[in-house]
């Protein structure tokens, strides 16, 4: 298939992904491979609407550069992985996707499904954790695609799929997705999950990289006037009525719904399986403070 195919490929894919909602903002990546040594991916930080099919990166694998008017994804690693284990993989997409997001905390012992399904997964994976765009998570995410896996959840993090072509990838996200609703036992549906999370009464610790760069540590609970107290918080949980988020604007009060809602259904879901977990304060520290390092500079630029 030719470059510029690939490249409207991608940029289609993208805006799926957003409008299913796997992914939100600029979280996740997809890509596709050009040739043995290079594969086009999106870029650093560019929302998928504004992604445009020239915007793209070529990067070239073997001398670690692109081509390009903006940076490649910082998960370009774990993408180069993908097409380094598997020669067969045309087509790579990473998301943040909610289900499967609670299963990279918990594990996927409890995931119910068919031999048949696993094989159209093409085999599945857990990668240990790894902060974003390092070097480490790089690691754990190559073990498991080298361990024959195609379809790979990213601790506390997401899942990277590879396939083919962009139907293959596309139907393992979705695949994958699926697989995680059904197995998922954290609440029943009649409500959203930052409703039944709020009757809990507790604070919302952060388990998943997403929430802890764009909202930090915690969601607290806060009970009188919480309204004001979302000049001091980007989300608080109200016990009994749910998650209030407030952003600098409308897409980032877009994307902290988005956030709360899937934060819930992971510790909905961890609960339900007597699983504690969340992710290292430090961690959390590094991870908020680079975001809005970022965010502060893309804003201002
Ligand atoms: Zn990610």
């Amino acid at each position: 298939m030719g470059e510029t195919e690939l490249r409207k490929q991608i940029v289609e894919t993208g805006l799926l992904l957003l409008e299913e909602g796997l992914v939100a903002r600029t979280w996740g990546n997809v890509s596709a491979r050009t040739d043995e040594t290079h594969f086009l991916i999106t870029p650093s930080g560019l929302s998928y609407t504004r992604t445009r099919p020239e915007d793209l990166a070529l990067y070239d694998m073997k001398n670690e550069t692109y081509e390009g008017s903006y940076k490649p994804s910082s998960e370009k690693g774990v993408h180069a992985c993908a097409y380094a284990n598997f020669p067969e993989v045309s087509f790579v997409i990473h998301t943040h996707q909610n289900y499967a997001s609670a299963f990279s905390v918990s594990g996927i012992a409890e995931l119910m499904m068919t031999d048949e399904e696993k094989e159209k997964l093409g085999g599945i994976a857990v990668a240990s954790y790894g902060l974003p765009g390092t070097g480490t998570l790089k690691k754990a995410v190559n073990s498991c695609f080298a361990g024959g896996a195609h379809t790979v959840l990213m601790s506390c993090h997401g899942a990277v799929v590879a396939g083919r072509d962009k139907d293959e990838a596309m139907e393992r996200v979705q695949l994958l997705e699926e697989i995680c609703k059904r197995s998922y036992n954290g609440h029943d549906g009649s409500e959203t999950a930052a409703v039944a999370y709020s009757r809990l009464d507790i604070p919302l610790k952060a388990q998943l990289d997403d929430m802890a760069q764009m909202i930090g540590k915690e969601i607290p609970v806060v009970k009188d006037n919480p309204e004001a107290a979302l000049s001091k918080y980007p989300a608080v949980l109200v016990p009994g009525k749910g998650i209030l988020v407030k952003g600098r604007d409308d897409d980032d009060t877009k994307a902290l719904e988005l956030l709360a809602e899937k934060a819930a259904i992971t510790a909905l879901h961890c609960r339900s399986l007597g699983i504690k977990t969340k992710l290292p304060w430090l961690d959390v520290a590094i991870m908020n403070y680079v975001y809005r390092k970022k965010y502060s500079k893309k804003k201002e630029g």
